[in-house]
Formats: C-alpha cells, structure tokens, sequence
C-alpha cells in the first residue's frame, strides 16, 4: 500500500537495563522479524483524526487497512485543546489528517502540519452537514459560530462515515471494494439506532433536557427535544444570571441534566441538586460513542 513511511525507533528502549524489558524487547523484534520486508520495517500507513468518536467510526471502515491516531484523549476539552509534541509527530507521519470540521484548534493544527508535510492530505468530515448556528460564541463574543459538536447525532455520524468512505477510497483505491462493505454495513448499524431512538423519543417531543455546555445540540434537533443550556456565554454564571437560569430551566420542564467532565463547573451539580433533576453523567466524546449516544436517550425516555 502507499504512504508507508518507516518511523525513527526511539533509542530510549536500549538504554534501559531493568530485565522486565526483555520481553518487550523480544516481543519488539518478532513484530520487526514479521513485518520485516527487504530488511525495512513496515508501518501500517496512519490517519490521524481529531476526536475519538471519528476513530471509533473510521476504525468501522478501514479495518486493519489504516492506523488511526486521535489528536484528543478521554477527557480533553476540545474547545481549550493543545496538541502534544507526539501528536504532532503523528500528523507528520500519516497520509491525512481528517477533521471533525469546527473545532478551532483543527485550524492551527492543520496549517503547521501541511508546511511539515506538504503531501498530507487533508479531508472535513462534516462536509455537506447541516450547522447549527447560535449555542457558540466567537472570541469576540458573536453568537454565530457553527456548533462545533456535529457527531452528537446519529443522522450526522452518517454523513461523516460516509465523508470517510470517499476519503479512503481516495487514499487507497485498490481496497475501495473493502471500505463500501464496512460502510453500508456500519450504516446499516447507525440507521437501526436512529430508528431505535426515533421509537424511544417519541412521545417525549418537545421534552426539555439540561446541559451546562451546549454539546447536545444536534441530538435535540434530530428528536425534537430542547436543550437547555446553562453557562453562560461559555463562562461559569454570575451571581445575578445564576437566578435566571435557573428559573429558564425549571420552566422548561427538564427531569434530566447531562454531566459531562469536559465542560461542566461546579456550577452544575449544585444547580442540578436545586432543581431535583436527574443528574446524569455522560461522554460524547468517547471512543465508546454509540453506547453513549444511546445513554442519552435512554436517560430521557425514562424521565
Ligand atoms: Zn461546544
């Protein structure tokens, strides 16, 4: 396959004298005595994505093809994120770069990876879905940035596969046959979910749900529920916006508040306990996406 670069083995490994390394290092040299080829160690070629739920989708449609490394690890907070030094190692060594689409740390990380290597070829995986505008704020505080969190829904995750389909069928043609059986059959998967959570939400339309960071946006639209969010302009609430929203949220009607570790203060757990709400805790942004993206519902069909 192309794009195979070999990767510089880290000397470290070497140096080390404690005897519980041997196997490792045994270990080492059988995985380099069987890829091995010509007396050059082969890498599996890499894509490097954003966020893990793009790895858990990709990882449906490549198979054992590609590598994918995932920029952002459980618990980072993508809208406050700085790349390491060996992530963006990764993105020079990989033969694409896939973003999530409006996440800004995606546009610096990109621009100084194509001046390191200006083969690395660079695909949006949320072209063609339709943004939600107003739940973000622009540094200069403008309320009309896209919502960045796209793969909160079923619908989109669609798209985004598909966005993936072409990207490595672009990437590695031989194996197009491959990738468009993994696709429909993880389509396939996706649409019984989306049917699945259709049939659960049903009579909950219109239901109202709590969120401290506007991260469900997408989901609420697909379902027609209402996301109630409580932060304010992305910030913890001041003192005499804390009343408001509050009683925003009470209006609503919500029985449920998602936490998620990423984005929440403190504020939310206290503001949960005024309410009386189910309090419940959540990862969109985990590698475990689809169980996730059916906690959610369940949570709201149940209240
Ligand atoms: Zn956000």
């Amino acid at each position: 396959m192309r794009f195979t670069k070999s990767r510089p083995m880290s000397q470290a490994v070497f140096k080390r004298k404690e005897f519980y390394i041997l196997p490792l290092l045994l270990a080492a040299i059988t995985a380099m005595v069987l890829t091995a080829c010509g007396g050059q160690v082969k890498h599996k070629p890499m894509i490097t994505v954003s966020i893990l739920p793009q790895k858990f989708m990709l990882e449906k449609i490549v198979g054992d093809k590609f590598e994918v490394s995932c920029m952002l690890n459980e618990g980072n907070n993508p809208e406050a994120y700085e790349p390491s030094m060996t992530h963006l190692m990764n993105i020079e060594y990989s033969a694409a770069y896939f973003c999530i689409g409006y996440i800004g740390f995606e546009y610096a990380i990109v621009d100084k990876a194509h001046a390191n290597n200006p083969d690395l070829k660079i695909y949006d995986n949320s072209r063609g879905i339709e943004v939600i505008k107003g739940t973000h704020f622009s540094p200069e505080g403008k309320h009309d940035e896209a919502d960045p969190h796209v793969w909160t829904s079923v619908t989109n995750a669609i798209a985004i596969a598909r966005n993936m389909l072409d990207a490595v069928k672009e990437l590695d043609p031989d194996n197009a046959k491959f990738y468009t059986t993994n696709y429909e059959r993880f389509k396939a998967e996706l649409e019984a979910t989306d049917t699945r959570i259709k049939e659960m939400l049903a009579p909950k339309h219109g239901t109202a749900f709590i969120v401290w960071h506007p991260s469900l946006s997408y989901f609420a639209r697909d379902y027609g529920l209402q996301q109630v969010c409580l932060e304010y302009e992305g910030k913890e609430i001041p003192i005499d916006k804390l009343k408001e929203n509050i009683d925003k949220a009470h209006a609503s009607g919500a029985k449920v508040l998602f936490m998620q570790r990423e984005f929440d203060s403190r504020q939310a757990e206290t503001i949960g306990n005024e309410l009386g709400v189910k309090m419940v805790q959540i990862n969109p942004l985990s590698y475990d996406w689809e169980n996730e993206i059916m906690k959610i519902a369940n949570a709201i069909a149940d209240n």
